[in-house]
């Protein structure tokens, strides 16, 4: 009998991903996935460090599973990814009836792992070494985890799939704990990534996103030459089947000339910058150790506009890091109010033993300042949201169609938005979720027929929803808006008529 596997992911694209490669690998070994614990011989867990909240999450799924793990021993409990790297031996403390705990690094051992515990049940704990705790080299293999194995199931849909370009970050954000649990920044060889790219296009893959941490910082020495994500945009351009290229998250030191132009004059690659900025404020920038001027990302921002018309640029943003005072984030709330970014990921700082600004500095904005901040810059980013978004009305936009919108998935045919519930870290782990709720609902479409309420995206990544028939899932189609919420179009897909054909007849010759 198949085994059941449950597995929960909390985290930014690079946790679903890793999650997807765990799946394809556990049903190689004869798993099948369930949707509650409660079914499964094996629970696992793939985490998220960037947020306390993120981990509190997991600590108190785990505490729910004591009583489950005490009647039913014979179930095996696994952490897997950041949280496991952070916190190791801590786990079997909190949770001493956890068997597994497993770093992003060995994501690739979880099956063995496995059938291991299997056989004999005592405690697992695979991780990578720690920053300091080995040469560069060493650090770095011990981080090493491609796996080309992929599963669909586990995809945002059938059309869209993640590929990961790079691992790890060295930057060292005082505040980010993803140069401690996702190790040394190691960018993959452009030929292995082309190859995983033609594999996914075989599979009926439309659209590809390159995943890293700093995305934009992508180099490989391949002999004399060394490969940009410039270069490779390029040479994924190629790839037969694939229509669209997207690539987050940008670092905005990185974002070079070549990278907008490649953006620019290559028809796949998306008008769509994800570029965190985080702070309006030099002190606070110069504190968080990011390495750039507000100066300098609104030169970047001028770049990306002069180059790009029309480009959708996205932001992130944390309000109340240490010392932010209410001077410094009046100068974030310029900034917003001056970018005009698409939207921006906003969150309140919250500190992350292990990484520098814990060590360095006192987190001392008080909770409810740093939430009326919070909330006054989602309330400045929603506003400039819906004006950005209504100036689309009455344009015509190609979506790719992704699937049922959330609301026809549970079987109601109302116009309802997607943005709210699509909150997803960016792959920098910086982010919390895209500013606001979107509340906008409309009536159904009458006389439907056949029509479902579908949602997909427009080429600078525009959540679109409108009524079209079911067969269109997968299918890059026209659609017209006639509204517009903060984070959803709604529009009506474009059928063109092509009248009755005219035959003529020739007239044999004599
Ligand atoms: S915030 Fe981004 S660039 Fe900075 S350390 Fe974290 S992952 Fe790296």
């Amino acid at each position: 009998m198949a085994k059941k596997l449950y597995i929960e992911t909390v985290g930014c694209q690079m946790n679903l991903l890793d999650s997807e490669l765990v799946v394809a690998a556990l049903r190689k070994d004869g798993y099948e996935l369930v949707d509650t614990p409660g079914k499964a011989d094996a629970i696992l867990f793939n985490t998220c460090s960037v947020r306390q909240h993120a981990e509190d999450k997991i600590y108190s799924a785990l505490g729910r599973l004591k009583h489950a793990k005490r009647q039913h021993p014979h179930k095996i409990i696994g952490v897997l990814g950041c949280m496991a790297q952070k916190d190791q031996e801590l786990i079997f403390q909190r949770a001493p009836f956890v068997d597994l705990v497993v770093g992003p690094g060995q994501l690739h051992q979880v099956p063995q792992l496995l059938r291991e515990l299997q056989v004999a049940r005592a405690p697992r704990l695979e991780v990578s070494l720690d920053r300091a705790a080995g040469s560069r080299s060493a650090v770095e293999q011990s981080f090493e985890s491609y796996d080309p194995l992929r599963e669909a199931q586990m995809r945002p849909s059938p059309y869209q799939a993640y590929v990961r370009i790079m691992i790890g970050c060295d930057k060292f954000c005082t505040y980010c704990i993803v140069p401690k649990v996702r190790g040394p920044e190691q960018s993959r060889p452009p030929h292995e990534i082309e190859a995983e790219v033609r594999r996914l296009a075989d599979e009926g893959c439309r659209e590809v996103t390159l995943l890293g941490q700093t995305v934009n910082s992508y180099h490989f020495t391949v002999g004399e030459r060394v490969w940009r994500l410039a270069d490779l945009l390029g040479r994924l351009s190629d790839v037969a089947g694939i229509d669209r290229l997207k690539f987050v998250t940008n670092y905005p030191k990185d974002m070079t000339d070549d990278l907008l132009a490649a953006v620019r004059d290559l028809p796949k690659c998306s008008h769509y910058l994800h570029v965190p900025a985080q702070s309006g404020s030099n002190t606070v920038l110069k504190r968080m150790k990011r390495g750039y001027s507000v100066e300098e990302y609104r030169e970047m921002l001028s770049r990306i506009r002069g180059t790009i018309p029309g480009a959708a640029v996205t932001s992130d943003f944390i309000v109340g890091f240490c010392g932010e005072t209410d001077d410094d984030f009046a100068l974030t709330m310029e900034l917003v109010r001056e970018s005009r970014f698409k939207n921006s990921f906003i969150f309140k700082y919250s500190p992350r033993p292990g990484t520098k600004g814990d060590e360095l500095f006192a987190d001392d904005v008080p909770e409810e300042v740093k939430r009326r901040r919070n909330n006054e810059l989602l309330a400045l980013q929603n506003e400039i949201s819906f004006e950005d978004q209504q100036a689309l009305v009455g344009r015509t936009f190609e979506v790719l169609v992704e699937g049922l919108s959330k609301m026809a998935a549970r079987g109601a045919g109302h116009f309802h938005t997607e943005g709210a519930s699509d909150a997803v870290q960016s792959t920098s782990g910086e982010s919390e979720s895209p500013a606001t709720t979107d509340m906008a609902i409309k009536p159904p479409a009458a006389n439907a027929g056949d029509l479902m309420q579908l949602t997909g995206r427009t080429m600078c990544d525009r959540i679109t929803v409108f009524d079209a028939p079911r067969r269109l899932i997968g299918q890059l189609v026209e659609v017209s808006i006639f509204d517009a919420t903060p984070f959803t179009l709604l529009g009506s897909v474009v059928t063109r008529e092509a009248g009755p054909t005219v035959y003529q007849l020739a007239m044999p010759v004599r």
